[in-house]
């Protein structure tokens, strides 16, 4: 392919960002191919509850008291320094077409009379205006993922889109040296590995918070991508930074109870009745979830592992039921009514700022690869996600890198230097496990890491407890088999790695991570961090590496 023609496509992932990115493809008459390795709807987005932000000021039926500039404001302020500010700008600047895209697909994002009058725009934390668009109340993310998927049907009908259902990507297809990503190699649903060949592959495999053992993710949230990325030899950044969602339910599953119902007036209270948030931040319940989240870790502990409560009981069941009919039927299933009494609720692993370097565009330092969604880390959640900055930054960003492809400008080059992540132990002359193996306590591999790393990796850190996390993770032995839960499991393992040492490396407390041995910023650090397998960093240090890519996107 030359730097004009329109490149054959295969899109890995069937959420917001896949869908998005896939169908603008389709729309710009590029040979289109997605491949998801579940049911075509079992994403995290369809679990997206509080809805999207979207700065939409100037729109017929918009928010008369948002500015971009707010918008660009409170998303800096939750990342905490580290955001690529050109990216935010783009993020916001896209976000009005985002809107009018979704409601041209289909999405009926609620308003407050019928069709043409002004949307109900919803407050979350850290948010300065209510800003935050959703449909059937609290259930955005099936309602988006709902038109989506029904658009991408459409177009697989028309002969414009092909769609692999249930095709796993196990790896990338990449020669030596600097060659280009050519494909990738699949597990189809018969158990068969392919080659599916490609210009270009565009990652939108979602986050991974199966790495934790308490986690809002989908069962599917494996961080596949970013693994398969990594051993292509592709750049991560900011995998430190997980966040933790404060409140989800305290039962099997971790269902979320979305902020929004903070917004709408509900309090956290501890063991003694007391709102223990108001001596934690000046905003209370509205803090940053990473402050939420730790202050409950901290009252938990302090209470004897007693769970804090969410006491929504001043909302009214009539107006629970029809604002949050989701959270509402779910508490209802565990036998919970709380309209009547607070229900328990814990922090657990929700969003991951960190994944594949990438501009703005999408582009990440390998040529032919791209990535977007949470499995892309293009800076504009920088060390803490803003509230429902994700959903919008699916559309925005899906759209963005549709519009580039075949208008290949060259790999990334990232802002700062690329550190070597050690490589895996040697496992000596023992051969790797077998799939599913337990390792030697006879804990399964995915239990044992998932324990390890809340431990170790959770809400609250520290040197020691990263120190024997890395321990840990090495002694546990990667499978081998090309099976699903294998190649799942490989990932993770990867992943954890990483995400350990980004953490280890990180001596100070910034957005989502939380160093208890270094509880406070350091300005010499208010950098982001940039990562690569050991084998692939010295062809990075190119003469390029001044080259500013995020320069070439305009101010909005
Ligand atoms: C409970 C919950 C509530 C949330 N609420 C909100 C909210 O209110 N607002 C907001 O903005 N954000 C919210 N988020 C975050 C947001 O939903 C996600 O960040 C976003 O939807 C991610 O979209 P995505 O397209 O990148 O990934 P996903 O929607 O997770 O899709 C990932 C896709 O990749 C596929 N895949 C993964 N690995 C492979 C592989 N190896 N081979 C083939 N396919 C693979 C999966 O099957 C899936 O199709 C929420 C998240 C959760 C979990």
């Amino acid at each position: 392919m030359n730097a004009t023609q329109s490149p054959r496509v295969l899109v890995v992932g069937s959420g917001v960002a896949g869908l998005t990115t896939a169908l603008e493809a389709c729309a710009r008459g590029h040979e289109v191919v997605l491949a998801a390795k579940d049911a075509l709807d079992a994403t995290n987005t369809v679990r997206a509850q509080g809805g999207m932000a979207a700065m939409t000021a100037g729109l017929p039926g918009g928010q008369p008291r948002d500015r971009a500039e707010l918008h660009v404001a409170d998303t800096l302020a939750a990342g905490a320094g580290l955001c690529e500010e050109p990216a935010v700008r783009a993020l916001v600047a896209g976000s009005a077409a985002a809107v009018a895209d979704l409601e041209r697909w289909g999405v009926a994002f609620d308003r407050t009379a019928g069709p043409g009058s002004p949307w109900v725009e919803g407050l979350e934390g850290a948010h300065s205006v209510p800003r935050i668009l959703h449909a059937g109340g609290d259930a955005t993310g099936r309602e988006i993922q709902r038109a989506l998927l029904a658009a991408a049907l459409g177009a697989e009908r028309a002969g414009r889109l092909e769609i692999l259902r249930h095709t796993l990507l196990v790896d990338l297809l990449r020669g030596p040296g600097d060659a280009p990503v050519t494909g990738a190699l699949v597990l189809g649903p018969d158990g068969l590995l392919r080659t599916v060949g490609a210009d270009a592959v565009v990652l939108a495999t979602g986050g991974a918070g199966q790495l934790y053992p308490h986690t809002t993710n989908a069962p599917g949230a494996t961080g596949d991508g970013i693994a398969a990325a990594l051993r292509a030899g592709a750049v991560v950044a900011d995998l430190e930074f997980v966040q933790f969602h404060p409140t989800a339910l305290a039962a099997p599953g971790c269902f979320l109870v979305t902020e929004a119902v903070r917004g709408e007036g509900a309090v956290l209270r501890d063991a003694g009745g007391r709102r223990f948030l108001r001596d934690a931040h000046p905003r209370a319940e509205l803090a940053p979830r990473d402050v939420v989240a730790r202050e409950i870790v901290r009252r938990c502990l302090a209470q004897d592992g007693r769970p804090v409560v969410l006491d929504a009981t001043g909302l009214g069941r009539q107006f629970l039921a029809e604002r949050f009919p989701t959270v509402d039927a779910a508490l209802r299933a565990h036998g919970l009514d709380w309209s009547r009494e607070p229900v328990p609720v814990t922090p657990a692993a929700h969003y991951l700022m960190g994944g594949i370097a990438t501009d703005p565009d999408g582009r990440t330092t390998v040529p032919g690869l791209w990535a977007v969604g949470e499995c892309a880390a293009t800076g504009v959640h920088g060390a803490n996600r803003l509230a429902s900055n994700s959903l919008l930054e699916g559309v925005v960003l899906g759209a963005r890198v549709a519009a580039a492809l075949g208008h290949d400008r060259g790999p990334l080059v990232p802002r700062g230097p690329v550190r070597p992540l050690p490589a895996a132990p040697s496992t000596g002359t023992a051969a790797p496990a077998a799939p599913g193996t337990p390792d030697d306590d006879g804990v399964p591999l995915r239990s044992a890491l998932q324990e390890a790393m809340w431990a170790g990796a959770g809400v609250l850190r520290d040197g020691p407890g990263l120190a024997a996390l890395a321990g840990r993770l090495g002694t546990l032995r990667a499978p081998a088999g090309t099976d699903r839960r294998s190649v799942e499991d490989r990932g993770l393992l990867e992943l954890a790695r990483a995400v350990t040492a980004a953490a280890a490396a990180r001596t100070e407390s910034r957005g989502a991570h939380a160093r208890e041995d270094h509880p406070h910023p350091d300005p010499a650090l208010a950098t982001r961090t940039f990562w690569c397998a050991e084998r692939h960093v010295p062809a990075l240090t190119s003469a390029h590496a001044s080259d500013d890519i995020y320069e070439r996107i305009p101010a909005c």
